[in-house]
């Protein structure tokens, strides 16, 4: 059976150059980064190498790279230090976060009083920008806002420059959690006011466990883990040497061949859209991700037009044929708490509905499209 896999915003195939560089960093490279000594030396040279690498990308300086374990740290370390460090009182967020930033803020919430404001989500999963003005016309306080570019699950793009304009307007810092983004989306971050983004190697073909973030010059921060003084002192622990410049050799590759790999990528979604709505009359896009502007060319989220107690049916018939896609409906298996992403955006009746999500990269191709179309046109009309 050829198995099909459309979860790449779970995570992608590693390349196989990336597999080549790592292996060979860890036989030849296993000198401690921080000691002066030669085999020391290499392994740092390869790390300030891979930093560079990254910041030369978003037109920023090395100095203001910092590697982390993945973007769930990333983002911890962003919003815990703006809140300890830099007197953030307010944080500004949407219900659509990814947990790696909700749970973040709940907990600063309970912890040290911070209060969070979230900024109203449309119906098509974009962001009410009017309502963010007014919420940041309106704090007295030391605000922060902290809004993803792709959201993780529907797709939905934000206007990171007009987001950017609206914090410096009010004196507002702005995390952007870019996990989704980095790796298909070129940032010029020297032309955007954006203080803080964050990336992770997994969800652009690199290894796990490894991310950055990027935290604007201007801004002081203390250790976030304490101990050496690695990473300028800012995250102690020797570091993952290979993970990093696995994470370097996959983002240089991403970003030498964005526009194809985007363009390939697009077709794929292009065409599943024209193919299921072909095939399944009644299907809907959930979010704007069936809109080319305002969503992702990567992401697509669909709600189908099946009876509730099917659902669980769906996700097994499509397992068993060998397809990995995400189910993102309101009863998500085990948890019966569904996705918050299509809570707040889906209707009653909606929600009651299976919703997928297929997420496409660079190694999938048009017939695995067709052979998914179809299966998932059986299942439906099987009912
Ligand atoms: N933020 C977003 C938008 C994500 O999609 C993810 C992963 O799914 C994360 C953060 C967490 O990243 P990591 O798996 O590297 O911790």
């Amino acid at each position: 059976m050829n198995k099909i896999y459309f979860d790449n915003a779970a995570t992608t195939k590693i390349d196989s150059v990336v597999i080549d560089q790592m292996q060979k960093v860890m036989i030849e490279n296993y000198g401690n980064p921080n000691s002066t000594h030669s085999h020391g030396r290499s392994s740092r040279t390869l790390i300030e190498k891979a930093r560079k690498t990254i910041a030369n990308e978003f037109n920023v300086s090395a100095s203001e790279i910092y590697f982390t374990s993945c973007g769930t740290e990333s983002d911890n370390m962003v919003l815990i230090s703006a809140v300890r460090d830099l007197d953030v009182k307010t944080i500004v967020t949407s219900k659509i976060e990814h947990k790696a930033v909700l749970n973040v803020v709940d907990f600063l919430k309970e912890t040290e009083s911070i209060e969070i404001v979230y900024v109203d989500i449309l119906e098509n999963g974009l962001i009410d920008y009017d309502h963010l003005e007014n919420i940041l016309e309106n704090c007295k306080r030391k605000s922060l806002v902290s809004l993803m570019h792709i959201n993780n699950e529907i797709g939905s793009i934000l206007d990171l420059e007009k987001v950017g304009n609206l914090c410096k307007k009010f004196n507002s810092l702005f995390h952007s959690d870019t996990v989704q983004s980095i790796g298909k989306y070129k940032f010029n971050l020297s032309d955007l006011n954006i203080d803080f983004i964050v990336g992770s190697a997994h969800k652009f073909h690199g290894p796990k466990g490894i991310g950055f973030v990027y935290i604007n010059k201007k801004l002081n921060l203390n250790p976030f883990i304490i101990g050496g003084n690695q990473e300028r002192g800012m995250r102690a622990g020797t570091e993952s040497v290979h993970n990093i410049v696995g994470m370097q050799t996959a983002f240089e590759n991403s970003y030498s061949n964005l526009d194809a790999n985007n363009k390939h990528i697009l077709n794929l979604k292009l065409n599943f859209i024209k193919s299921i709505k072909k095939s399944i009359p009644g299907i809907k896009f959930n979010g704007s991700c069936d809109d080319n502007i305002n969503s992702s060319f990567s992401i697509l989220n669909v709600c189908l037009p099946v009876n509730e107690d099917r659902s669980i049916l769906l996700e097994f018939n499509l397992d068993i044929k060998g397809i990995s896609c995400s189910r993102g409906s309101a009863c998500q298996s085990g948890t019966n708490q569904g996705s918050h992403v299509l809570n707040s955006i889906l209707s009653i009746d909606d929600l009651k509905k299976p919703s997928l999500r297929f997420s496409f990269s660079k190694y999938n191709k048009h017939e695995e499209i067709i052979e998914v179309v179809s299966a998932l046109k059986e299942f439906v009309n099987s009912n």
